[in-house]
This record gives C-alpha cells, structure tokens and sequence, in this order.
C-alpha cells in the first residue's frame, strides 16, 4: 500500500504533474491510507507526525476539491504553532503551483492585525493559521466562513495541550455544519476522541502507524534483596536510560514520599502524587509531570488511574503489582503511538508466587536481567526540558493561551515552538516553556502586558 503511485488516486492531472514534479514519485504510507478517504469527502481521523507527509495527505484533497474561480474562503487549516502554520502554508503553496491564482493565506498571534485584515480584504480561499488568532478575525467580523467546505485540525493532540480548545470550539461554531473535517493528531488522548466525537461525522480512523501493543513495549525484571537495593536500581535504570518522562508506581502512599523525596535529594526531576496531598498540590504536580518540567512521577495506582498521561519514555514497578492486570495496565502507560517503550519491574525473593502468576498471565518466562554498571551514577542526573510559569491571571482576566503565547513571541520574545503546554484556569494560567529560555521568558510575561494589564508571574519550582 505504501508503494502506490499518486496516480492510482482520482486527481486532477495539473495536480498530479506539479507531484511528479516535485518529485513525489509514491505515496507516503498516511497518505495511501488517508487520500482515498480524503477524496471521497469523508470526514478523516489520521495520526501522523511532522515529516510523515500529512500536509499532502489533507493537502491534495482539499486543493481537488477547490474552486479556484470562487474566490471565497472554502478550506481552513488550524494549527498549533505559527512556524507549523508557515511550514503548512509553504507546502500547501508547492501543492498549488500549477492552480492559478490560487491564495493561500497564513493568519497567525504574534504579528499585526492590520496587514492581516488588509489581506482578508483582497479575498483568499485557502486559510493556514493558529486558533487564537482566526478566532480573533472571527469576533471582528474581518473573516468569514460561510463558504468553508473542509476544516483541518492539524497536530490536534498539540493544539488541545497548549489549550486551544475554547477557540477551537468558537470557530467551529462559525463554520457550515456542512462540511468535511480532517483531524490529524500524532497522539490520541481522551480528549481527542470527545473534540472528534463532536465536531466530526462518521469519521473514518486511519493509523500509518503501528499501534501501540505489548511488543512495543521492552519488560524488564531486575531482582533486588530489599529497599535499598530497590533504590539503587532505580537510579541505575534512570541514569543509563535517561526517559524524558517516566512513573515509578509504589504499593503505597507512604513509598510514594520516600521514594519521591530520595530522588529529589539525589538530584533528579521528581515528584510525588498521592491522596493525602492537598489538591493544589496534586494539580501542580501534574501540571508539571504532563508539561516535561519534571521528568519523574512517583505515584500510587489509585492516584495515577484515570489522569491522562500515557506516551511515557519510561514505567517503573518499584514493587510488582498485587494483580496481574494492574501489572498490565501500569506498563501500557508507555510505548504509546508507535514510539517503543521501557517497563521495569523490580522484585525479591518474596515475590516468587507473584512473578509465577505473572509469567501465566503474560506467558511467557521472567529471568533476572543485569543491571547497568555504577559508572552511570557519576553522571548528573537529567534535568526537564521546560520550566513552568504561574501567572496569577486566568479566565475570569479575560487571557487565552493565545495571549500567552502573543506575550512570549512578541519582539525579542522567545520562538512558539519554545513554548510547551499551557492551562488555563479561572484566576491562573500554566505554560511550560524550554528550560534555556526561561529567563527571556519570565522578562516578556512579567514585563509586558496580557490583556492590556500586568500580572504577577513566578518560576514554579519542584
Ligand atoms: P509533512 O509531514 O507534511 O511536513 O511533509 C514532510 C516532507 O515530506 C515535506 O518536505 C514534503 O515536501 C515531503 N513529502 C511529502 N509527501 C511526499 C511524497 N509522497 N514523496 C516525497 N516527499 C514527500
């Protein structure tokens, strides 16, 4: 399937020429799983990544379906960033090259309103730009999409985890009901699948990519003699392997702590997460584990169920579970969307009937694995790749993720693919941005203004 030509597909032949040209010569395999479906007006749920060809795979259906001689906006691509948008826009210009007089536009946060209401006004009939911002054109009145007929959320997963969903939700609510919508998404989290059940019709499921199973994921049993050698191990298995975001799942709330509170001491990014903490702790806990600024959650099984983290590099049974399945459940927390994962599991001699039921359920022999030598422990350990930012203004000041973004990128700012998650409450907001920007980041939030006024803004630290 990955093999076929382009020209196996009902494309228009100007298309077709301007691909060979390019030297597209076959299709990449989101492309031959998603363009017939795309083709055939459908509305399309795919995953895929930046590199794996997406842009073409919704690109070529829309530009087939457009009419260049109504000059009117009739496809809209929303994306998280504005250099993801630019890169959009750029492709979709290569794709279009042989349709004359076509218009593609890129409305991103950032940059003046004025020129972009200038270009608005000259027409367009394809849009590429970032939520915050075509919402903004949208409450003004200075665009419209009465004749939209296909809507693209692209990298979906990132535009919900840097908090779009408000102006996601407003745009749609300007949009035909009559229409086809393509979601691409390189991770599929609950809330992907609520957006889609909502804004989407019967929409067909295409995954390039091997979904996730227990052959992604790489289990590891290692045999300590009691706590201390359990410790050591984690540290070994930390140090060698480095995961960018991993949990370590304790029997108990008080593992949890101590657990938590020697990594820490040891210098390593981790937190706990239990029940007994109070909740804005726990919220901060996760909004920092979920944001990579921190890379260790150490958590019980209660308090870990249910939270949407999965996609991790890494899971630890610092102890093995009471039952198989929790067993089960734990380790597919990693080696989601194709990406492999790492489980280990540490146990003792005390252990034996447990690890005898495990081998009946996962079928299959555990042996002992060896662990890394201790020359990896002189190393320091890894550090997150983001720090979070609290500003002490949210919903109720009237802020969108989309002004946080504006005050971060805005001159001398830092770039948006530096900026990571943001979560927006009632009367505070997260965002998460990398570790080596965040002096110039905390002077662009704590300097400049959001909504026209100031608010406090402080690093949050472990
Ligand atoms: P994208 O994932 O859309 O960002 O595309 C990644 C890169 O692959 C872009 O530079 C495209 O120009 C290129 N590309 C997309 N589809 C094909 C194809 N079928 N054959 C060769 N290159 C492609």
């Amino acid at each position: 399937m990955s093999q076929s030509p382009f020209s196996t597909l009902a494309l228009n032949a100007d298309l077709l020429k301007n691909l060979e040209s390019l030297g597209y010569e076959t299709m990449t395999p989101i492309q031959a799983e998603s363009l017939p479906h795309v083709l055939a007006s459908k509305d399309v749920i795919a995953q895929g990544k930046t590199g794996s060809g997406k842009t073409a795979a919704f690109g070529l259906g829309l530009l087939e379906k457009l009419n260049v001689k109504r000059f009117r906006i009739q496809s809209l691509i929303l994306c998280p960033t504005r250099e993801l948008a630019d890169q959009v826009g750029k492709e979709m210009r290569r794709l279009a090259r042989t349709i004359h007089n076509i218009k593609v536009l890129t409305l991103c946060g950032g940059v003046p309103f004025g020129p972009q209401i200038g270009s608005l006004e000259h027409g367009a009939h394809i849009i590429v730009g970032t939520p915050g911002r075509i919402e903004d054109h949208l409450r003004k009145g200075t665009l419209n999409l009465d004749d939209l007929q296909v809507l693209v959320l692209d990298e979906a997963d990132r535009m919900l985890e840097m908090g779009f969903q408000d102006s996601i939700d407003a745009i749609i609510d300007q949009a035909p009901k009559q229409r086809q919508t393509l979601l691409f998404s390189a991770t599929f989290p609950e809330q992907i699948n609520n957006i889609a059940r909502r804004i989407m019709l019967d929409p067909v499921m295409v995954k390039a990519e091997a979904k996730h199973d227990n052959s992604v994921i790489a289990q590891r049993f290692y045999k300590v003699d009691n706590n201390e050698d359990r410790m050591i191990a984690l540290r070994l298995l930390l140090q060698q392997y480095q995961p960018e975001s991993s949990v370590v799942f304790c029997n108990t709330k008080r593992e949890v702590q101590e657990v938590a509170e020697e990594l820490s001491n040891r210098g390593f990014s981790a937190i706990a997460l239990h029940g007994d903490l109070e909740q804005k702790d726990r919220d901060q806990a996760l909004i920092r584990f979920s944001n990579k600024s921190a890379c260790i959650l150490v958590a019980t099984d209660v308090a870990a169920r249910g939270l949407d983290i999965d996609n991790l590099s890494a899971v630890f049974n610092y102890h093995i579970a009471h039952d198989q399945e929790v067993h089960v459940h734990r380790i597919g927390r990693t080696g989601r969307a194709g990406s492999k994962g790492l489980a280990f599991s540490f146990y003792s001699g005390r252990d034996t009937h447990r690890i005898a039921l495990l081998e009946d359920y996962l079928d299959r022999i555990i042996e002992a694995e060896s662990l890394p030598s201790y020359d990896v422990l002189d190393k320091s350990p890894m550090q997150s790749s983001m720090i979070t930012l609290r500003i002490e203004g949210g919903k109720k000041q009237k802020i969108r993720p989309g002004d946080i973004v504006g005050a971060l990128t805005g001159q001398d700012g830092i770039k948006g693919e530096q900026v990571g998650k943001i979560q927006v409450s009632d009367n505070w907001a997260y965002v998460a941005v990398q570790r080596d920007t965040i002096k110039t980041a905390f002077r662009k939030l704590s300097e400049g203004k959001l909504k026209g006024r100031k608010f406090r803004v402080m690093v949050v630290r472990g």
